[in-house]
C-alpha cells in the first residue's frame, strides 16, 4: 500500500527536499481485468503497485509541486519513484 511521505518529495521550484506540505492527494492502484474469450468481464485483479499525484506547497518559496509517485507493496517510501510534474523542467 501508498505510504505517503513527502518528506521524500522535492520542491520543483527551489529544489529543496523536506520542506514540502501536502495539500492534495489522489492514488490508483493497477486494476487487471480478466475477460473470457467471449468478451464476458470473469475477474478483476489489483495489482500490487499504482500510482500515486500528490500536490504540494513548498514551506521555504511557497509554490506548488505536483509530483507523480510510482509505488510497489514490496517497496519502501525511499525507493518509489518520483516525478515532478509540475512545475515543468527547466522553467523556474
Ligand atoms: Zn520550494
Amino acid at each position: 500500500m501508498y505510504i505517503k511521505d513527502t518528506s521524500l518529495h522535492t520542491c520543483g521550484h527551489c529544489g529543496l527536499r523536506g520542506l514540502l506540505k501536502s495539500l492534495s492527494g489522489y492514488c490508483e492502484r493497477g486494476l487487471e481485468t480478466i475477460k473470457s474469450p467471449c468478451g464476458y468481464l470473469v475477474r478483476e485483479y489489483l495489482q500490487p503497485w499504482g500510482v500515486a499525484y500528490e500536490l504540494s506547497l513548498c514551506t521555504s518559496c511557497g509554490e506548488v509541486t505536483l509530483t507523480k509517485v510510482v509505488w510497489h507493496d514490496d517497496w519502501k517510501p525511499q525507493d518509489y519513484s518520483y516525478f515532478i510534474l509540475y512545475p515543468p523542467e527547466g522553467k523556474k
